[in-house]
């Protein structure tokens, strides 16, 4: 029997899945076919290549804090479209789109938890709501987050994701930029370390303003860190940026951040520095400071401008 002319091979070719999608897809960083429960089970890292894929609030959240042990704060703060911004749609229709993908009220989770016993002050950006972006209320429940570390003596943690400041609240939203520095200021002066967790991608003015300003920066393996991406540095420039510009390895080789570490090791050496500096500088403490926040009912924009005149 010649080879093309047997008849066809008896195979059944059997699924189970009825709506076409078998939970199989290609890694886009090594085209490696992967299962998504490989994935959930992985933290989001391809099991093949260890390409860190993006986790939502809630999955970073779950991924650090002890079980049970997050606590939300700030979460009455909401959105509000004071300047009546248009572009292609009108800003309140792209909050009301967005709470909806996301799930969240803004783009931005904080509160407090146990992080492997120690008790820490946590904020998490999330990339589903309008791209991490900070608006006001990013800026003031951060600001906020910051004060209560401050006056609770517990050491801070934010994870960021972002693609920069919210251009729907224009000045409004590169004002949080000078706001939460001023607050990290106050921070650093009391000696509460604050640890910075810069994830893919992490942009533009958040880039320019807390994530920089960690006592420890760590960044994920690959992740995408600057302030303009490279298509627009390229093209003002008019030069091709060196291979891995701005990506973790390119900025860890250049002394902008102080390690990288991987998602599964995340936990453990977010704790073993909160550890190290608390048996140097930092002072764990529960107890309020006065029993009551620094800035208890006024508005961060009132107080930190008096500070500036004094
Ligand atoms: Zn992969």
């Amino acid at each position: 029997m010649g080879l093309f002319s047997r008849d066809k091979p008896k195979i059944k070719i059997q699924t189970t899945k009825k709506d076409g999608f078998s939970g199989w897809l290609k890694c886009t960083h090594c085209n490696e076919l992967i299962h998504t429960n490989e994935l959930e089970q992985n933290q989001n890292c391809c099991p093949k290549c260890n390409y860190h894929y993006r986790l939502s609030a809630e999955e970073r959240i779950h991924s650090l804090s002890d079980s049970d042990t997050f606590e939300a704060l700030f979460n009455h703060l909401q959105p509000v479209d004071t300047l009546h911004f248009v572009d292609t749609e009108p800003y309140p229709a792209r909050l009301i789109n967005a709470q909806e993908k996301s799930g969240n009220n803004e783009a931005v989770i904080v509160g407090t938890c146990l992080l492997n016993k120690h008790k820490i002050a946590l904020g998490v950006l999330d990339f589903n709501f309008m791209g991490g972006s900070m608006g006001s209320v990013v800026g003031e429940r951060l600001t906020r987050l910051i004060e209560h570390a401050l006056a609770h003596r517990l050491p801070l943690v934010i994870v960021s994701t972002s693609g920069g400041a919210r251009m729907q609240e224009s000045v409004l939203s590169l004002m949080q930029m000078a706001k939460t520095s001023a607050a990290l200021a106050k921070l650093h002066e009391a000696g509460i370390p604050y640890l910075s967790v810069l994830t893919n991608p992490t942009t533009g003015g958040v880039t320019a303003s807390f994530a920089s300003l960690g006592d420890i920066i760590i960044a994920e393996p690959n992740a995408l860190i600057c302030f303009a991406g490279p298509r627009v540095i390229e093209q003002t420039i008019g030069q091709q940026l060196p291979a891995g510009a701005q990506k973790s390895e390119f900025l860890l080789e250049h002394g902008m951040i102080d390690c990288i570490v991987n998602r599964h090791d995340l936990k453990q050496t977010l704790t073993d520095f909160i550890e190290f500096l608390k048996g140097n500088t930092f002072e764990e403490a529960e107890t309020h400071v006065n029993g009551q926040s620094p800035r208890h009912g006024k508005k961060a924009s009132t107080n930190l401008s008096k500070e500036v005149k004094n």
